[in-house]
């Protein structure tokens, strides 16, 4: 059987090494238009910052080892056309020139994602930027050196991340939003709140609820000023994080997708095509929270439904458990973990929930030392199914995100959680650990409601 890989990342990587793991006795051709493979974009943020000094510590893999698997490996080879209908694809090999036809039994589209360029005036001006993979990173490290005054559209944890590292740099940092709140897909207000305040405190500008319609450039055609619906702000840098659309151009109307671009795949990772398999940022994922499809690119998700290609390549083997959608961050110090729902995202979606927040510290207080927790849980009213979390800390309570993402993945209840069995030891937790006594307090006020 043969067997081609399209783009390797971090969903083809872990792909490729399954298949291989599991049918040693297939010919698989990977083709990969970068001229590396497993780079963690979750890294750039520490590499911008100067916490990763090794940037060749953010590579996980390489040619040479999917290689020694037995990969056929084709780097710098973009695939420019595919035809599912007769099981063929034109690629082009980018050193070369050469362009060439490949025929496959089975494809796996892994090509993931890529930032969206908004078609705003001025847009091309140099110096403007975008944050996903190796090369771009090391860009926006050469750059940032002689800029003073950087500018970063988008809020999200992508954002968020590079403002902070700018300002440890000691760059002057505007942030702008369309939203009126950072992070908002993530954490409710109480939360942005805190966060906010802290970046106003380090002296980033917030220009939150504003939206960008113009960049200007001086004579040299260098980006000199970005103009919003409210303000301008003179920029030497400006990094553009507003979010990724699906690279799936190649499959376009021969496989189902959602209205972005997104393959819709089943708990197998098959497309509606049954020859071809998807998974990562080219493909949605199956979000327990609402139990629809949903478009969440995470490198977590790309890991999982990479491994579930390698499974149920040749037949359904191993079943998608689907995602919760979990994050964690660092941001000055505060550690944040988040799952699920918030209140303005499930608002939004015209869910019936509740929540309810509360802050608790994390030991006891005839400890040396403890720590305030905020936390938050969002639930199903009807059924106070939980199907949201976040949490705030000094300390690192991320860990717990996980717990109740298990909690949500397994559909238990604000009762199942508020009598969970977590263990009790002063160093780390009370009697009644936090999460039980969020839950407690969630069911207490939704009993009586
Ligand atoms: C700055 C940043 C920080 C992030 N931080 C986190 C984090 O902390 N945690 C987390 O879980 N996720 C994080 N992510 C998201 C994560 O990086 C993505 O979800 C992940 O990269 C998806 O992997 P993928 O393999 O599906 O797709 P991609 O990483 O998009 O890789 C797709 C590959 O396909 C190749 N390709 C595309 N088209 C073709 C073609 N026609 N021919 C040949 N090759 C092709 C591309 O060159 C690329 O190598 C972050 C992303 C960014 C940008």
């Amino acid at each position: 059987m043969k067997v081609i890989v399209v783009g390797c990342t971090h969903a083809g990587t872990t792909a490729v090494k399954n298949i291989l793991a599991e049918q040693p006795d297939v010919s698989l051709t990977v083709y990969e238009k970068n001229d590396n493979v497993s780079f963690l974009s979750c890294g750039i943020a520490l590499y911008v910052e100067g916490l990763v000094k090794d940037v060749q510590g953010l590579f996980y893999s390489n040619p040479e080892e999917l290689a020694s698997l037995g990969a056929n490996v084709q780097m710098e080879h973009e695939v420019l056309d595919i035809q599912l209908a007769d099981k063929t694809m034109t690629v082009k090999n980018l050193q070369t020139g050469e362009i060439f036809t490949d025929t496959f039994d089975k494809l796996v589209m892994t090509t993931g994602s890529w930032p969206i360029v908004p078609p705003i005036p001025g847009i091309k001006s140099e110096n403007i930027l975008l944050c996903k993979n190796f090369h771009q990173a090391q860009t926006i490290i050469a750059k940032a050196q002689d800029a003073k005054k950087i500018t970063v559209v988008g809020g999200g944890y992508i954002g968020i991340e590079l403002v902070e590292a700018f300002v440890e740099n000691g760059k002057e940092v505007v942030l702008i939003d369309g939203l009126d709140r950072i992070l908002n897909r993530y954490l409710d207000a109480p939360f942005t709140d805190i966060l906010e305040k802290e970046l106003t405190e380090r002296g980033v500008t917030l220009a939150l609820g504003q939206t960008v319609q113009e960049f200007v450039a001086d004579a040299e055609g260098k980006v000199a000023k970005v103009v919003t619906s409210e303000d301008s702000f003179a920029s030497d840098l400006v990094i553009l994080c507003v979010g990724f659309r699906p690279n799936t151009s190649l499959l376009k109307d021969q496989v189902d997708m959602l209205p972005n671009g997104a393959i819709i795949v089943d708990e197998y990772m098959r497309t509606s095509n049954p020859d071809v398999l998807a998974a990562g940022d080219s493909a949605v994922v199956h979000y327990n929270p609402t139990g629809e499809a949903s478009y969440i690119p995470l490198a977590t998700n790309a890991v999982r439904q990479g491994l579930l290609v390698g499974k149920n390549l040749v037949a359904p083997t191993l079943r998608y458990r689907g995602t919760q959608g979990t994050s964690g961050l660092y941001l000055f110090g505060q550690k944040i973990g988040s799952t699920g729902l918030t209140v303005t995202a499930a608002k939004m979606l015209g869910l019936n929930v509740g929540s309810t927040i509360m802050t608790d510290n994390y030991r006891p207080e005839f400890m040396p030392t403890t720590e305030a927790v905020l936390m938050e849980i969002v639930y199903e009213k009807d059924t106070q199914r939980i199907v949201g979390a976040q949490l705030m800390s000094k300390y690192d309570i991320t860990q717990s995100a996980n717990t109740l993402s298990l909690a949500i993945q397994e559909k238990l209840t604000l009762e199942d959680l508020a009598l969970t069995d977590f263990f009790f030891q002063p160093h780390f937790d009370r009697p009644w650990n936090y999460l039980n006594l969020l839950a407690q307090k969630a069911l207490a006020e939704a009993n009586a409601k």
